[in-house]
């Protein structure tokens, strides 16, 4: 969508349009707020002779100057139109917007070859310049930059995901609620923040203002521009009731007599209502844990790292979960001789109800009988793949400058392989795609082989490796695993200069990316072990030797994500173990150190944390420690040449316990030692 100051000498005037204001009732006077109002404007017609087009007419203020005038026009781009009159509207309102946005596309740093290869398409599609950007065509915008250029077009502040994670929910309910208002469905625009007794709305452009005002009357407001994606997940952690959506379930499931032909699909509703509340929570896994005494079970969620129980279920809804998951999976025969490993398949009636999450999560299932005495006694675990997890940009994922300037350089480095490592959820898929964000898709072929393709690039040429089918004998793990190997193969004989490859689990993967390294490409991936050390055995097991491995690693990114307190309700930490744990350490000013503890207030549900962000320990490969690699040195001599003490993984952490943005506990959890 455009803003489009009318230029003098246009067929369309300022005043005409003033007089189609003024034949709705807005005085132009009247305006002092910007506005916006379907009309139907009469120059298209004219043109063409075809329907009228539907536009929107919006007074900026901001803009009221004699060159050019005060009112804009909007073209909206979601409406039917006669394809005539709608190639014509475009035409003359893309030449007014052209100039603003360019500019704000320069802001935002895409660089002007980036413009020019996006306006030669405009030119020959219609298509808008952020479109034509956005990740799921060019990818030379993220949904992030893309915010940052709707942001500077309204002039108004942007607001980060970052931010998202310590959003004080229950404050905002509580103002809602005190001044009459309900937040019953998602609009695409939502508050963010009470800020002295006013709100804080966050929108994703300048048009949503007058929404706002709609919704929010008589309420005094600012506004920041969030990604369509920021405010979806704020509303889906703090405002969407998914947890009574699906007890409301489970009570008419309850009462649901069994000859019911409803009660099938109202178990199935169930079952798909638990799963969208752990993706809205932003659950990692699913647990569906029975009882001992087989009363009943449990579903448990994880959610940051940290597992909770959802809810328990007695043993008449029990059984007809755990007996659907089975079933549903195929895995009646299997389950009675041990593990079973299944894609959890969709059914064509779930995308109606459950499209949020049928469109962009899958869900991996393993089922787990008790014993062969047993088969009944099912645990089921669900793990959550988020097929649009990350958008994550490098800048904002606070690293610091040194360890900044060194990935960089690695992105512009021709050959190699680059190593990002750790647990599983400790986020590494997410700074692997930050780091290829940054370079650029035009000049440089990016190939990547993931599972599942987490979110569609453009320019990148994406392969998903193959899913299992339920009668694979080797479950769904091992199965992938193969074709990972086989796409990885054919990947190289299509000329890639850079190649993504998800996780380095066996050895032939492993050689093969280190060849595809040594002839003339740059090699990302990541592998399961916890800290930077561990590697060299890992390469070792796979029996790569020595030499080669040093000659070819770039860098190793060892990360984990710990939880950050609640901002709303920590306090300080003046316990002497905490204190004396930041004291005699070189990096920490102890003087300066303000650790806190948690607490727990509503908006953390009382838990005292929000959230997690990233620790990390950079190993840097000098010629130094590219020579002990080679020479087959102890790792803990590799390591200590390459990280810096005062950059380790322990290091960091404890420089975010003496910031109070994490506690002493979650930074020892870390280590892999027991520290006293
Ligand atoms: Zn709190």
């Amino acid at each position: 969508m455009f803003f489009t100051p009318f230029a003098s000498g246009h067929k369309k005037t300022e005043s005409e349009l003033a007089t189609v204001l003024s034949d709705r009732g807005h005085s132009e006077q009247a305006l002092d707020e910007p506005f916006v109002h379907a009309v139907e404007p009469t120059f298209d017609a004219q043109h063409v002779g075809a329907e009228p087009v539907p536009v929107r007419v919006i007074h900026k203020p901001e803009t009221h100057q004699p060159e050019p005038p005060a009112i804009a026009v909007t073209h909206t781009m979601q409406t039917t139109i006669p394809a005539t009159a709608s190639t014509l509207a475009t035409t003359v309102i893309t030449k007014f917007a052209e100039s603003e946005m360019v500019a704000a596309l320069r802001d935002e740093g895409v660089p002007q070859r980036h413009i020019d290869i996006a306006q030669r398409r405009e030119a020959l599609t219609r298509e808008s310049l952020t479109t034509i950007m956005s990740s799921a065509e060019y990818g030379f915008l993220t949904p992030e930059g893309v915010a940052r250029v709707n942001a500077r077009l309204a002039k108004l502040a942007y607001y980060p995901p970052s931010s998202a994670g310590q959003v004080a929910g229950a404050d905002i309910k509580e103002f809602l609620t005190a001044h009459g208002f309900a937040l019953n469905q998602f609009e695409g625009i939502l508050p963010v923040q009470v800020k002295d007794s006013h709100l804080v709305i966050g929108i994703t452009e300048s048009m949503d203002r007058n929404r706002a005002t709609l919704l929010f009357p008589g309420v005094s407001h600012e506004y920041v521009v969030a990604s369509q994606r920021t405010l979806q997940t704020i509303w889906r952690r703090n405002f969407a009731d998914s947890a009574a959506d699906a007890m409301a379930l489970y009570h008419e499931l309850v009462q649901a007599r069994v000859e019911d032909d409803n009660a099938q699909t109202l178990l199935r509703r169930f079952v798909l209502s638990v799963m969208r509340h752990a993706c809205y929570m932003g659950a990692s896994d699913i647990g569906f844990t029975p009882s001992a005494s087989e009363s009943g079970g449990d579903v448990r969620l994880k959610v940051d790292g940290q597992g909770e129980i959802f809810t328990f279920l007695p043993k008449t809804v029990w059984d007809k979960v755990i007996s659907h998951l089975v079933t549903q999976t195929g895995s009646q025969d299997k389950i009675t001789k041990g593990p079973v490993d299944r894609r959890f398949e969709w059914l064509p009636g779930d995308h109606d109800e459950f499209r949020e999450i049928t469109s962009r999560y899958a869900f991996r299932i393993e089922l787990l009988p008790r014993s062969e005495s047993q088969p009944r006694h099912v645990t089921v675990v669900m793990r959550i793949l988020d097929q649009q997890a990350d958008t994550a940009e490098l800048d904002q994922l606070e690293f610091d400058a040194e360890t900044l300037r060194y990935l960089t350089q690695v992105t512009n480095l021709r050959t190699g392989l680059m190593l990002v490592v750790g647990p599983t959820g400790s986020g590494k898929t997410t700074t692997l795609y930050a780091l290829l964000n940054t370079m650029d898709p035009v000049t440089r072929w990016l190939e990547s082989i993931e599972n599942p393709i987490e979110y569609q690039r453009g320019l990148w040429m994406q392969m998903q490796t193959m899913q299992a089918t339920g009668d694979d004998s080797d479950g769904a793990a091992s199965a992938e695993a193969r074709s990972a190997g086989l796409l990885l193969k054919g990947m190289l004989r299509a000329a890639p200069d850079v190649i993504l490859f998800g996780e380095i689990r066996k050895g032939d993967i492993a050689f093969e990316l280190l060849d595809a390294a040594n002839t003339g490409h740059l090699a990302f991936t990541t592998m399961h072990v916890n800290e930077a050390v561990m590697v060299f055995s890992r390469f070792k097991g796979f029996g790569v030797d020595m030499p080669t491995l040093g000659s070819l690693l770039r860098g190793v990114l060892a990360q984990r994500l710990v939880r950050t307190l609640c901002t709303h309700c920590a306090q300080p930490d003046e316990r002497i173990t905490t204190l004396d744990a930041l004291s005699n350490l070189d990096y920490i000013d102890a003087m300066r150190a303000r650790p806190m503890r948690p607490v727990g207030c509503p908006n953390c549900n009382g838990s005292g944390f929000r959230g997690r962000r990233m620790v990390y320990e950079l190993l840097q490969i000098s010629p130094a420690v590219r020579d002990l690699i080679e020479q087959d040195a102890p790792p803990s001599r590799i390591v200590a040449a390459g990280i810096k003490s005062d950059n380790t993984l322990y290091a960091n952490s404890l420089k975010l316990v003496a910031k109070g943005l994490t506690t002493i506990e979650d930074a020892r959890a870390l280590s892999s030692f027991v520290t006293v």
